[in-house]
């Protein structure tokens, strides 16, 4: 039987650093870790953008605006600390259509509230800093901090980390059920006692907290996150990172440019209906229940239109093939042509938790805890730029006396 202080089930970059911060706080503590994969962070924390957001987005009375900042810094820090692959290019963000104009002074609100450097830049500095670049109405604004950098390098240096810091590691332990007051039960039969339990098991962490009678008001409806690479020959050069404002009633942040470390420049992702947790492409990963369930709350929230559903459900429809792809890319890059872009086998899944009782997706993070267990149901984007500093606000909100 193994014990310990503390459990954790699901080894992505949040539960990794979780059980990073309580080796922190809690020198003598036994931790474990349990991954149903063959390594730790295979699913949402290596297929992403590898993004680090500034935060100028977020309500300053959300979590994740009381994060963002602080884990930006601490994520670019823990790169340059271990050598790791990043590229500090600055974000720019350019209207895509009239209604956006005004949607800059709020985010330029939100950066002064947030604290984050930001400014304003008009159509003439915009030209000078990216020739190829539009603006409808000639506004945008330049972010400086945003960066790119490496989730997988990221995950391999933590799983160092981990080993040397003799937290246990369980790879190829998926947990089915809760099998007692204290006590988890794997596939294959294992058993695991804590003192206390985290769950962030990412795009199951809805199935998970529901066996220890947590979030039934909640349910996951899985988006995949698709993307496109723009061909070296388009003779496209970019210096920034390219966004659109964003429609800020959702946590989607619209067709943008990600310049990765590999040198590539992808254009995404989508937010496109998922038929499954783990369906990234084709039909692998597609399940019946997943499907019906994502159909179902999806179809209620098209059907009431809540924050303008419907015209962010038919645009992600338009946006699967290429055409309409293309068309929605080239509003920030209006020399793209459609035969610049290649299908890319870059995709991720979006773990996004919709509130059933609301009938609206849910924004911020969430975490609940009951009893000796903490459940953390919506660990969406910026969760891997937030990471560090996320963990130590969990720690110190839900896990302190
Ligand atoms: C397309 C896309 C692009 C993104 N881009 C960015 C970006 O640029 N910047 C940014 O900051 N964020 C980005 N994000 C968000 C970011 O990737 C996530 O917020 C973050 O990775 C969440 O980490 P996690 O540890 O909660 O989830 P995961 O990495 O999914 O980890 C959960 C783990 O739990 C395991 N697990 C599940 N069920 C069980 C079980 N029953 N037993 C044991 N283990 C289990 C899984 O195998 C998995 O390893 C993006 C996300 C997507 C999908």
């Amino acid at each position: 039987m193994n014990s310990s202080d503390f459990l954790i089930i699901g080894g992505g970059i949040v539960g990794t650093t979780i059980s990073i911060e309580l080796r922190r706080r809690y020198p003598k503590s036994t931790i474990a870790i349990l991954e149903k994969e063959n390594q730790l962070g295979s699913h949402s924390s290596t297929n992403n953008s590898g993004v680090i957001h500034s935060g100028i987005y977020y309500d300053p009375d959300s979590v994740k605006a009381r994060v963002c900042k602080i884990g930006a810094e601490k994520m670019i820090d823990f790169h340059e600390e271990h050598n790791l692959p990043l590229k500090k290019l600055g974000k720019i963000l350019v209207c895509t259509n009239h209604d956006q104009v005004s949607q800059i002074d709020l985010l330029l609100d939100r950066a002064k509230k947030n604290k984050i450097e930001a400014y304003e830049i008009n159509y003439e500095k915009l030209k000078e800093m990216e020739p190829e670049v539009n603006s409808i109405g000639g506004r945008g604004i330049y972010v400086p901090i945003t960066s790119v950098g490496s989730p997988k390098a990221v995950m391999d240096t933590i799983n160092k980390i981990l080993l040397d810091k003799n937290i246990k590691i369980f790879t190829n332990t998926e947990i089915k059920d809760k099998c007692g007051p204290s006590q988890v039960l794997s596939k294959d039969g294992s058993k695991f006692n804590y003192g206390f339990l985290i769950n962030t098991s990412g795009s199951y962490s809805d199935v998970i907290s529901n066996k220890f009678d947590v979030g039934q008001e909640y349910t996951m409806l899985p988006f995949r996150g698709l993307y496109w690479e723009l061909s070296n020959k388009s003779g496209i050069n970019l210096n920034h990172l390219i966004y659109p404002v964003p429609d800020l009633r959702f946590p989607f942040l619209g067709i943008h440019t990600t310049s990765s470390i590999d040198g590539k420049v992808y254009l995404g992702p989508t937010a496109s209906f998922g038929f499954g947790r783990e369906h990234y492409r084709g039909t692998s990963g597609i399940n019946l229940l997943d499907t019906l369930n994502n159909l179902k709350y999806s179809g209620m929230q098209f059907i009431r239109n809540h924050d303008g559903f419907r015209n962010l459900a038919l645009q992600e429809i338009f946006r699967l093939s290429k055409v309409g792809f293309a068309k929605e890319a080239r509003k920030i890059l209006p020399n793209l042509k459609y035969n610049m872009l290649s299908p890319s086998s870059k995709a991720g899944i979006r773990a996004q938790i919709f509130d059933k009782s609301k009938g609206r997706l849910v924004n911020d993070f969430l975490a609940v805890k009951r009893d000796n267990s903490l459940h953390i149901l919506n660990s969406i984007s910026p969760a891997w730029t937030c990471s560090f500093e996320m963990s130590k606000f969990i720690c110190s909100e839900y896990m302190e006396a």
